[in-house]
């Protein structure tokens, strides 16, 4: 069993050297170079989070976080070019050439999402805590494991090692509980499930699915950047089978269910199963365009009607519409908006292979119009070929130009002297 309470059980399970597979060589030279600087002036200096649960699975870690027993001043004062940030939850950035980042946390008790009714302001801040507590604070198992630079040993306050050898996900601690303090952890459990391929634990399903209209109590801006995550994360498709496996989709979006039907479902796992494919080959994709793809099966169950002038208009409501609480900024909001009227207009064009007026070529959206055609419409080999290009680019027949008819010209009368 996992300990639900750090006073329960301290003593972690401790693996040395020889007995685990995570190589410094894997380890990016900026965050090594942190975690040697920390342990060589006498403070702990572990390696956390996610980067370590991506390198025992022998995958590579997106960005390295670091934590220590150094207070964020103290840990500011070792590295000159670093800067503290974050109001409730101060940590140390340590900046490297090239734009790298190393982010430095101390040691805590308590995540900086949970709110506490009762803690007073002071000790609000004052959440400093053990490695113990730090590991119990974190979310899921696998996402609690600790590489120590001392001795290069793995620490494991949570049985995450245990969790990653039998391929399951599990939340630290007590499932309902945990997913009262934060419901965004109901979200995380669907991500790593999705991104790992591992089985989701009973105890943490059954409570997920229980809980899931929490999720409406988190703020939308953070609902929809943890979205975004999801939608680039080159798992997209899996998650979202998992989010309308466990309901927790339509707890976020409550006025989707029952519109978007088992065809409007399969219709977003098959935009996603292709975004998820450039995604893993690297291919650009705009926030924009994953915005518009995310909408578009709700859409599409309210074809606009042909009376509508501004089919830009229809698109701006209808999505706000569909965002409900999540909605996204205005701009955002447009720029999706002109995006889909835009590529309505076009995918009209090239079915009929009329060609595309020079003047709808010119506006802003048009290359992300395109690329929504091409996403919707493009044979799995020509899509990745199609991204491939650093502008978008119209089919042939659709770039053709009419001939041109000259006028005959009349011959210059000569000005009057
Ligand atoms: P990714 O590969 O997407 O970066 P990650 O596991 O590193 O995955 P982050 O969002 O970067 O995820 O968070 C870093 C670490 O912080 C996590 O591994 C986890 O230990 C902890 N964490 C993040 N969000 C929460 C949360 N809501 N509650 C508790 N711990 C969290
Ligand atoms: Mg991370």
């Amino acid at each position: 069993m996992v300990p639900s309470s750090p006073d329960i059980e301290v003593r972690p399970r401790i693996v040395p050297r020889p007995q685990h597979n995570l190589s410094r060589k894997n380890i990016s030279v900026e965050a090594l170079k942190v975690l040697y600087r920390l342990h060589y002036s006498g403070y702990k200096a572990y390696l956390v989070g996610g980067s370590v649960r991506d390198l025992l699975l022998g995958r590579k870690p997106k960005d390295f976080d670091v934590a220590t027993d150094a207070r964020p001043g103290e840990v500011r004062k070792l590295f000159r070019n670093s800067r503290i940030i974050g109001r409730r939850f101060r940590l140390v950035q340590v900046f490297f050439r090239g734009g790298k980042i190393v982010e430095v946390s101390t040691f805590r008790s308590r995540s900086e999402f949970e709110e506490e009714p009762q803690a007073s302001p002071a000790s609000r801040h004052n959440t400093f805590g053990t490695p113990a507590e730090d590991a119990q604070r974190r979310d899921l198992t696998i996402n609690g494991l600790f590489y120590n630079i001392a001795d290069f040993s793995l620490i494991d306050y949570v049985g995450g090692l245990e969790d990653l050898r039998r391929r399951v996900i599990r939340v630290i601690g007590d499932p309902g509980v945990r997913f009262v303090r934060d419901p965004m952890r109901m979200l995380r459990v669907l991500r790593h499930a999705a991104r790992t391929g591992f089985t989701i634990d009973a105890a943490t399903w059954e409570e997920l699915t229980a809980k899931r209209h929490l999720i409406r109590l988190c703020a939308p801006a953070r609902i929809r950047d943890e979205l975004v995550r999801d939608f680039k994360s080159g798992s997209a498709r899996p998650f979202f089978a998992l989010m309308f496996e466990s309901g927790l989709f339509y707890a976020i979006l409550p006025h989707w269910e029952g519109r978007l039907g088992k065809q409007g479902e399969e219709r977003l796992l098959e935009l996603f199963s292709r975004i998820d494919l450039l995604i893993t080959q690297e291919r650009p994709v705009s926030e924009t365009l994953l915005w518009a793809a995310f909408l578009l099966p709700y859409l599409e169950t309210e074809p606009p009607s042909e009376e509508l002038k501004d089919l830009r208009e229809f698109y701006r409501v209808k999505g706000r519409e569909a965002l409900g609480l999540v909605e996204f900024p205005r701009q955002r909001g447009d720029e999706v908006a002109q995006t889909l009227a835009l590529a309505r207009r076009l995918a009209a064009l090239l079915r009929e292979q009329r060609p595309v007026p020079a003047r709808m070529t010119r506006l802003a959206a048009f290359p992300e119009a395109l690329r929504l055609n091409q996403l919707l419409e493009a044979p799995e080999k020509e899509l990745l070929e199609a991204f491939s290009q650093p502008e978008p680019k119209l089919p042939p027949i659709a770039r053709k130009r009419r001939q041109r008819r000259f006028k005959k010209r009349r011959p210059r009368r000569p000005k009057p002297q």
